[in-house]
């Protein structure tokens, strides 16, 4: 029963208004892993370069997740992205990126991570998650995430990638983007028709809404009174959506108050993650505080009013 994840393995530069690193540890795999981690056994694919140490792994390893399937590239370079937020932190600003190691990453899984029942194709070039997610052929779940980035530079890719994964991660303007429908009911239907049985577009601080054929499902944020670096947020969203879902033993049939608690999840995940720079909030986090925000939520998006706690 194990949960895999490929996706970049990444150092950051990150600057918002309320504060800046210049190298911390990163990536849409990292950040999923981490919040996935509190549910599941986590296995991470991907690259990384000569750069990439004990420290890094560590953090990984401090939370159980299996690293070997991380391939470490004698003189490579791990992969960097550079970015800055404004005083709207929905919106990610990418000053650069460097691609390093994952520029000629060509995916080789154990037959551990093959045998993988539940697989999320984080966040990177869609020809490399098609090729994974054909090599873990028995997987029952299959998830997907991407941006901007790839709709605009490898868009045939990535549709053809989507078609072949049960549930898509999206932002709301990514998914507007990918269908060329200004609707976002319509923009989901238009891609559940293509393959997928479920749809969640994330809405940054407003929250998210999952799509499913015969159902809609909508969660504000967790109200939080700090938001330092947004960055990471839809990586933990996606890891505590699908570590439950995972745990809760769905191989694509789960039923809709177990979709809900996933939603539910993957909301609380990602606001500790956006509380502080990077992997720095989630790396102290405990399974206490995890569901003491899970049930605020509960309690906060009730139709009856709820008694103090
Ligand atoms: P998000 O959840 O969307 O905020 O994801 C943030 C993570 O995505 C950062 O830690 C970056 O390292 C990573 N990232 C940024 N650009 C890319 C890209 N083009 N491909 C893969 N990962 C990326």
């Amino acid at each position: 029963m194990s949960l895999v994840v490929v996706g970049s393995i990444a150092f950051d530069a990150v600057k918002t208004p309320f504060g800046e690193r210049e190298r911390m540890l990163g990536g849409s795999a990292v950040h999923f892993a981490l919040a996935a981690s509190f549910f599941s056994e986590v296995r991470v694919v991907g690259p990384v370069g000569a750069d990439f140490g004990d420290p890094e792994y560590a953090v990984l390893h401090e939370r159980g997740i299996n690293t070997d399937d991380i391939e470490q590239v004698p003189g490579g370079k791990t992969f960097f992205w550079r970015g800055h937020y404004d005083y709207d932190l929905n919106t990610a600003h990418t000053d650069e990126t460097q691609l390093n190691v994952f520029g000629e990453f060509q995916p080789k899984l154990s037959a551990e991570s093959r045998a993988a029942d539940t697989l999320f194709l984080a966040n990177i070039q869609p020809d490399l998650q098609r090729e994974v997610r054909e090599l873990c052929d028995e997987a029952g779940l299959v998830a997907l995430d991407s941006m901007n980035l790839w709709i605009e530079t490898a868009r045939d890719s990535l549709l053809r990638t989507i078609a072949a994964v049960d549930i898509v991660f999206m932002n709301d303007a990514e998914v507007r983007m990918l269908t060329g429908e200004g609707n976002l009911v319509r923009a989901a239907r238009a891609i559940m028709a293509t393959g997928p049985r479920a749809v969640v577009a994330k809405q940054g601080e407003y929250g998210a809404a999952l799509f499913t054929e015969d159902s809609f499902f909508a969660l504000p944020a967790y109200p939080l009174e700090a938001v330092n670096d947004p960055t990471g947020a839809g990586d933990s969203f996606a890891g505590g959506f699908l570590g439950y879902l995972h745990s809760q033993g769905d191989s694509g049939d789960a039923d809709e108050g177990v979709l809900r608690r996933a939603m539910t999840y993957g909301s609380v995940l990602a606001s500790f993650n956006v509380e502080e720079f990077g992997t720095e909030r989630v790396r102290r986090l405990g399974r206490g505080e995890i569901d003491g925000r899970f049930a605020e939520l509960k309690d906060m998006t009730s139709l009856e009013a709820v008694p103090a706690r």
